[in-house]
Formats: structure tokens, C-alpha cells, sequence
């Protein structure tokens, strides 16, 4: 069997030319248009090439984007007061520190400190403590896992009741990932470096969401053959051509979740332009 392609390219698409359109509807109604500051610091050259494609997609979108660069030697003292200069700037809506700062820096004390009403990145220990809580609303939804998650619903994948698989458990990806799958009632695995037996874990799954870092580590034996139609499977880091032999639905990659990670990036940055149009912050 030959797996659906789940369109992480058109999805994200979609969602970004609807941001549009809002963004151009707050400036007329209102004469805002939404700002995303960005902070960089050093001169990672992924960072670099990730932050020039958040603010290109800003662009495409008619977002405002606000770059900041800080050398790769400053200090923590300087980062805190950029980030609270942006905090009490009115034309930053949303304000997204690029990560990993250098190992100098205390990235978890910089997060802290940025507005919660401009967490559009969803790292604010806040936002996520509200995401791991029954009940409680985090302001904002981490971007990447966010993306992946309405991948999966593009797809009709069914969550209730089923077997979610998630691979890696960090901060920014599998944890969040994790407690996505929780909400929408799905009964989560989280495996990590030390789990026995991944493959076998990952053969229980009805979803599988893989946020390892570890190309093609995913093979089409740990994934079960869906011919008994339990439901979907989306996978990232996987033996694609493999994998699509034997899943119900998979995204490509490149084209899979990471268009979706700016389309989350660009919808929060709306989002917390309307909040504060609306007297919310
Ligand atoms: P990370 O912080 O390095 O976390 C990797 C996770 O995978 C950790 O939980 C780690 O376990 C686990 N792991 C590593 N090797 C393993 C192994 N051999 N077996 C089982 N588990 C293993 O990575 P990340 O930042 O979450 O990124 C994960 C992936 O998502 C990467 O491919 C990254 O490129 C991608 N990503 C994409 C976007 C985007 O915009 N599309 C954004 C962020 C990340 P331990 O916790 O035990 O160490």
C-alpha cells in the first residue's frame, strides 16, 4: 500500500494567504499592521537562514518584521534589555529569540522575560505550564508541533482513543507534541534516547510523530502495516521512501511540517496583534 501525501507545502500555503488577508483587513479597519521582532544572536548560519525565512514569509504576508542582531559574544545584561525594550514597544506584537543562544547565555531566563501577550514562539514557561494543564488555555502553541499537529487533522486523522507515538521529548518539538496529542484525548507514548526497543514502541502506534534529529531513523518495520485501517500515521524523520509503503498517510520532507512551523509562526504574530487591538493585553 502506497501512503497518502500529507501536504505540508499547500496546507501552509493556505493558512498564509488567509493571514494575509487579515493583516490587510487590521490596516485598513484599524491602520495596524502586525510586528514581529527577531532576535539573533551570533552568527549561527542555520539561525541566519531560519530567521531570513520567518522574516520573508512577514513580508509575503505584510507583517512588519523588526530584525535584531546581537554578536555571538554578548551579554546576558545585553539580551534581557533588548527583550525589554521589545516588551514595551507597541509596534512589536510578537517577539521571536531565535534558538539555541550561545551556551553562555540563559536561554531560560531570557524566555521568562519575554511578554506573554508576545510569546508568539510558545517557549514562555508559562505558555507551556498552561499546555501541560487540564483546563488551563496557553496563550500561545509552539510553532512546530502546532504545525504538525494540524497537519495531522488536515489528514483526518482520528486522535480519540488512539495510539499516539512521539519521538524525541525536547522543549521546543516532543514535549509540546505530546501534550497536544493528551488533549485531544489520544494516549501518548513519549520515547527518548533511552527507551528499549523503539521499533516495537513504534509498531503500537495509530500516530507517529518522530522529532528525533536523526534522518531516515524511522524504518518501515517499525511502522504498522494499516491495512487494518486503524487511522492515519504522519511521520517526520523517516526512511520516507520505505515508510510510504506501509503508512496510512505520511508528509515528504522537505515540504512536511516545516512550511506549517512559520504558517504557526505568522498565525500567533496575528494573534497577538488582535489581542492587543482588542485591549486584551
Ligand atoms: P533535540 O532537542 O535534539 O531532541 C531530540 C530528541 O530525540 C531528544 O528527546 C532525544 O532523547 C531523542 N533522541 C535522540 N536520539 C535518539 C535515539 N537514537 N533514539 C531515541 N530517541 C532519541 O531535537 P529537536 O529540537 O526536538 O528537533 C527534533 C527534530 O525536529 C529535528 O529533526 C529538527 O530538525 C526538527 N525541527 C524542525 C523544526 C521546523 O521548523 N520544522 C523546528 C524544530 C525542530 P533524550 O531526551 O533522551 O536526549
Amino acid at each position: 500500500m502506497t501512503a497518502t501525501l500529507i501536504d505540508g507545502k499547500a496546507v501552509a500555503e493556505r493558512i498564509r494567504s488567509e493571514i494575509a488577508q487579515s493583516v490587510a483587513q487590521m490596516k485598513a479597519a484599524h491602520g495596524i499592521v502586525p510586528g514581529l521582532a527577531t532576535v539573533l544572536v551570533g552568527d549561527n548560519p542555520a539561525s541566519h537562514s531560519y530567521v531570513r525565512m520567518k522574516r520573508k514569509a512577514c513580508a509575503d504576508a505584510g507583517i512588519e518584521s523588526l530584525p535584531h542582531e546581537l554578536p555571538g559574544n554578548a551579554s546576558q545584561e545585553e539580551v534581557e534589555a533588548l527583550v525589554r525594550r521589545l516588551n514595551d514597544d507597541p509596534r512589536v506584537h510578537g517577539i521571536l529569540v531565535q534558538l539555541p543562544l550561545p551556551r553562555h547565555l540563559d536561554e531560560e531566563r531570557v524566555l521568562s522575560l519575554i511578554s506573554l501577550h508576545k510569546d508568539v514562539d510558545g517557549f514562555h514557561p508559562v505558555n507551556i505550564g498552561r499546555l501541560a494543564m487540564k483546563g488551563r488555555e496557553p496563550l500561545f502553541i509552539p510553532c512546530t508541533p502546532h504545525g504538525a499537529i494540524v497537519l495531522l487533522e488536515e489528514a483526518g486523522a482520528q486522535f480519540e482513543g488512539a495510539n499516539a507515538v512521539v519521538l524525541g521529548r525536547s522543549n521546543i518539538v516532543g514535549l509540546p507534541a505530546a501534550l497536544l496529542l493528551i488533549h485531544r484525548n489520544a494516549t501518548v507514548t513519549v520515547c527518548h534516547s533511552r527507551t528499549k526497543d523503539l521499533p516495537a514502541v513504534c509498531r503500537t502506534a495509530d500516530i507517529l510523530i518522530a522529532a528525533v534529529g536523526r534522518p531516515e531513523m524511522v524504518k518501515a518495520d517499525w511502522v504498522d502495516d494499516p491495512t487494518s485501517d486503524k487511522g492515519y500515521r504522519w511521520v517526520g524523520d523517516v526512511a520516507f521512501d520505505e515508510v510510504k509503503e506501509v503508512a496510512g498517510a505520511i508528509t515528504p520532507s522537505p515540504g512536511g511540517v516545516g512550511p506549517m512551523t512559520i504558517a504557526m509562526l505568522l498565525k500567533n504574530t496575528l494573534r497577538a496583534a488582535e489581542m492587543a487591538l482588542s485591549g486584551a493585553v
